[in-house]
Parts: C-alpha cells; sequence; structure tokens
C-alpha cells in the first residue's frame, strides 16, 4: 500500500523540524499542504508566488534532505502556487530534484553551491546603527493640541515598549507635521533608558533598498533574521509601501513575528491606514490593531512655541512681533518654517543684522519665492483684471468701488488657490493689505459663489483659464 500524501509530508516535516529553528519553522513548513504524490514526485502548496521564492532561496537543501530521505533517491518536488488576488491555482511551478541545480529558478549548474549555511550574527545592542537623529527629542518637541494624542501615546510605548496595548503604534498626517520627529523621539527615548534594547529606525527607502538587495543576494534569511532581532522597529513613511507586492510580503512576516513576540512597532503613513491604497488587505487590518493617531497641522500657539523653542536652542532671541508674524505668515508647513529660521539664524550669527520684522520679511519673501507654484501672483492680477475688464492698477491699489473690489477680491482667492503664498504675502501684493483683509476677501467670493450662480460661472471659467496656463 503506498503512504498517502499527508503521511509522507508530516516524515519530511519531522526531518526538517531538526534541521531549522523553530519559528522558522512555524513561518515556512507549517503553512504547506501536501497536495498528492504520483511516483516519485510530492506536490505541495504553498501560499504565495513569494512564498516559493523564499523556500527557492533559503531551504532547498533542508527540503532535499528531507524527502530523498522519505521517498528515495529520485524524489521531486512539485510546487502548486496560490495566486495572491483570488485562490485559483497557478499551473504548478515545476522544481526537480537531485539534478544538481537545487531547483533554482534561473539557476545554473553547481549553483547549489551559493547556499551558504545559515550563520546566526547576534545583534549588539550598543553598536547597532539605530539611524536615529539624537537631535529628535521629546524636550524640543512642542505639545499642542494639534499633536496631543499623538505624543502621549508615544510617550506611554517611549516608557513601555512592545507593552502597552499600542501596538502597532501607527502615527499619521501631512507633510511637516512632526511625524518624522516624535517617532524618532520615541526611538531616543527607548535606547537612552534601556540600553539592552535593540532600536531600528528605517525609512521606507531603507527597508525597500535592502530588502531588494537581499532578495538580489539570496540573503533574504539574513535579512529577515536581522530584522527579527529588533526590540522596537520604527518604519517611517509606510505609505510608500503601496504596489511593493514583495516588500509588503516581507515586512509582513516580520511584523507578525515581532508582534506575536511583543516586539514594538511604530510606523508613520500621511494618510489613515483606510485610505491607504494599493496595501494588501492583510496588511492594512494589521496596522489597525495597536493604536492610530494623528498629527494635526500646528495652530498658531503651537507654531509660536516651536519657533521660540527652536530659536532658544540656537541662543537667539527672536522679538514676539517677528515670531507672530511668522506663526501667521508661514502656512504652508513647519519644513519651511524650519527653512525659514535656518535663514534667519544665518542672517543674525553670520551676517550680524538685527532679528527685525523687516529681516523677517526679506527672508520670508526669498524663501516662499521658491516654493511658490508656476502662476504667478502677476499672471493671475492681469488675467483677472482682464477678464472683469478693470484696470490692473486700480485692481491692485485701494480702489474702494464694488466693480473694483469685486475683481480684487476675486484675484485674491485664487492667489489663495493657486500659489504658495501665505495670506500676509497676498495682502502685501494688493497695496499692502493685511492678511484678515485677504481672509475676508476670501469668505466673500466663496459666499457670493454659493448665492449667485452667474458669478459662479465665471470664477469657474478663470479658474480653467488660470489652471491651463499651470499644466
Ligand atoms: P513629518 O515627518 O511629519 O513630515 P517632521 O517630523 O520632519 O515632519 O517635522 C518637520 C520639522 O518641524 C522638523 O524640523 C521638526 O523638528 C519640526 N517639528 C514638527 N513638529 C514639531 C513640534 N511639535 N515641536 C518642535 N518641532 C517640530
Ligand atoms: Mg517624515
Amino acid at each position: 500500500m503506498v503512504a498517502d500524501c499527508t503521511t509522507l509530508w508530516n516524515d519530511c516535516l519531522d526531518i526538517i523540524k531538526t534541521n531549522v529553528e523553530e519559528e522558522n519553522f512555524n513561518t515556512w513548513f507549517r503553512p504547506i499542504v501536501p497536495l498528492r504524490v504520483e511516483g516519485d514526485v510530492l506536490t505541495i502548496q504553498v501560499p504565495s508566488q513569494f512564498f516559493y521564492e523564499w523556500l527557492e532561496d533559503n531551504y532547498v537543501p533542508t527540503l532535499k534532505k528531507a524527502i530523498t530521505k522519505v521517498l528515495g533517491n529520485n524524489a521531486r518536488l512539485e510546487y502548486s502556487v496560490i495566486v495572491d488576488s483570488g485562490n485559483t491555482q497557478s499551473p504548478p511551478v515545476m522544481v526537480n530534484y537531485p539534478n544538481g541545480m537545487g531547483g533554482k529558478r534561473n539557476g545554473s549548474p553547481g549553483a547549489e553551491s551559493d547556499y551558504s549555511p545559515f550563520t546566526f550574527k547576534a545583534l549588539n545592542p550598543q553598536t547597532v546603527n539605530s539611524r536615529l537623529n539624537p537631535y529628535y527629542s521629546f524636550d524640543n518637541f512642542v505639545e499642542g493640541d494639534c499633536n496631543r494624542l499623538a505624543r502621549s501615546a508615544g510617550l506611554a510605548v517611549a516608557k513601555k515598549p512592545g507593552v502597552t496595548s499600542f501596538n502597532p503604534l501607527m502615527l499619521y498626517g501631512g507633510v511637516g507635521v512632526g511625524k518624522t520627529h516624535l517617532v524618532q523621539a520615541i526611538g531616543n527615548e527607548i535606547r537612552n533608558n534601556m540600553p539592552n534594547k535593540i532600536v531600528l529606525y528605517v525609512d521606507q527607502n531603507d527597508f525597500t533598498t535592502q530588502f531588494l538587495n537581499a532578495l538580489q543576494n539570496h540573503k533574504l534569511q539574513d535579512f529577515q533574521n536581522f530584522y527579527l532581532q529588533v526590540d522596537l522597529l520604527i518604519l517611517d513613511d509606510v505609505q510608500f509601501l503601496a504596489g511593493r507586492e514583495k516588500t509588503q510580503e516581507m515586512f509582513f512576516h516580520i511584523f507578525n513575528q515581532l508582534h506575536q513576540s511583543g516586539k514594538q512597532i511604530i510606523m508613520t503613513s500621511d494618510c489613515p491606514p483606510r485610505d491607504l491604497k494599493g496595501f494588501q488587505e492583510r496588511l492594512l487590518s494589521r496596522f489597525k490593531w495597536g493604536l492610530t493617531a494623528d498629527l494635526q497641522e500646528p495652530d498658531f500657539e503651537t507654531k509660536l512655541a516651536i519657533i521660540h523653542r527652536k530659536m532658544q536652542a540656537d541662543g537667539i532671541e527672536i522679538p514676539t512681533d517677528v515670531a507672530e508674524y511668522l506663526a501667521y505668515s508661514v502656512d504652508t508647513n513647519l519644513r519651511d518654517m524650519e527653512g525659514v529660521l535656518n535663514s534667519l539664524i544665518f542672517h543674525a550669527t553670520l551676517l550680524k543684522k538685527n532679528i527685525d520684522l523687516d529681516l523677517a520679511k526679506e527672508v520670508l519673501k526669498n524663501i516662499i519665492k521658491e516654493i511658490q507654484s508656476d502662476v504667478s501672483v502677476d499672471y493671475i492680477q492681469k488675467t483677472v483684471a482682464e477678464y472683469f475688464k478693470v484696470d490692473l492698477d486700480s485692481m491692485k491699489g485701494k480702489v474702494k468701488k464694488r466693480e473694483i473690489v469685486i475683481p480684487r477680491q476675486v484675484a485674491m482667492y485664487f492667489c489663495k488657490r493657486y500659489t504658495q503664498l501665505t495670506l500676509a504675502l497676498i495682502g502685501e501684493n494688493f497695496g499692502g493689505r493685511d492678511h484678515s483683509t485677504v481672509i475676508h476677501a476670501l469668505e466673500s467670493v466663496e459666499d457670493m459663489m454659493k448665492t449667485d450662480a452667474n458669478f459662479k460661472s465665471s470664477v469657474e471659467e478663470l479658474g480653467k483659464k488660470l489652471k491651463m496656463r499651470m499644466n
């Protein structure tokens, strides 16, 4: 009587078990389902293409040893790979043993010697490069309404990594809201207080590059084992893994194993997990296991505090009116603020200039110009004036007549929409008005569009004209 495939496979598993570590055994061999045995050929089903490649890259000698012991010297193995997207099975991938090819997909004779037995290199927490920037700390992370929840969750995790229910901790928010600063502060805190913990910060780019290198060089096992030794894994800007199936799959396995063994995972993203596109559902659902917290654009007070903190750290006094002007005017993001402040520091320390409103305005103008989009204020003003058939200079000036005021407001409205200029700078381009006048203009235009269909279609038409120039 011929033994059935399950029994044969179980015999193989018994042999394999003695040759691989338990964790790896559970990850890479338990999920395999034996399908059939025909003569010398055993067919096994694996959950994905990636899984198959992984086995091929890492476990050929192990599989070969087990199968020849159980099925004899002529034994061969075939894989049936489940296609990831559905449950349909792709035609079996043929892999032959033992033909000196080790079953490598692009193997050349003798390629088996590429498989060096895996040597376990234990990481030393003291010497491992955490890739953290020591500048980022909780001390210099200003707390505000915009980041309170994320910050306190971060503190909790920093005190007890892997122990709280905030695992993974997923922080999300737009550009420059402080995600990288906060997650690095957590990493630094843990590194300082718990020197035996291995902390690793990677941005998605590091992770993807390392992974692709490992894949090409058949070092996936080393790659995985490296990551599995980490006590705190920080993965920054996870949204960029969108569409990268294999990298995601790798991350999925690392995530699972770290999570199972109580290691802490922290991620950041530019949007909440539910809005992430191009991600495997099972990965997204894992992202939601712990705590998801957002960081908002900083409000005026927080910006003010950040400005003071930064300038103080550089030993520079910044007059209150200048700080307030900047907090008002830089309404793009905190990275631009960083640029403006650095430039101010440069002027103050190297050029020995006094930091006053004039200097701040000058610096701001230069920096903001760089981040301005293609459509210039001049072009918007000219186009709007032509459209409404009003005199350009009057529109830019102080005239208070209604037929001039409305085009002026419309022009301000488009400056806000199509340039990166701050409200204050838009005001300056219209006869030195202040930011509150601009806010009022934006509100009036929006109100009129709601109540006056003709006005609305004029504005839309103008919008199209301006946009054409942008494309
Ligand atoms: P993100 O990663 O969200 O794009 P970053 O963490 O790189 O943003 O922050 C951009 C800049 O703003 C950094 O220089 C950072 O130190 C600073 N920053 C952001 N939030 C704060 C804060 N709450 N306190 C102090 N500095 C902050
Ligand atoms: Mg960042």
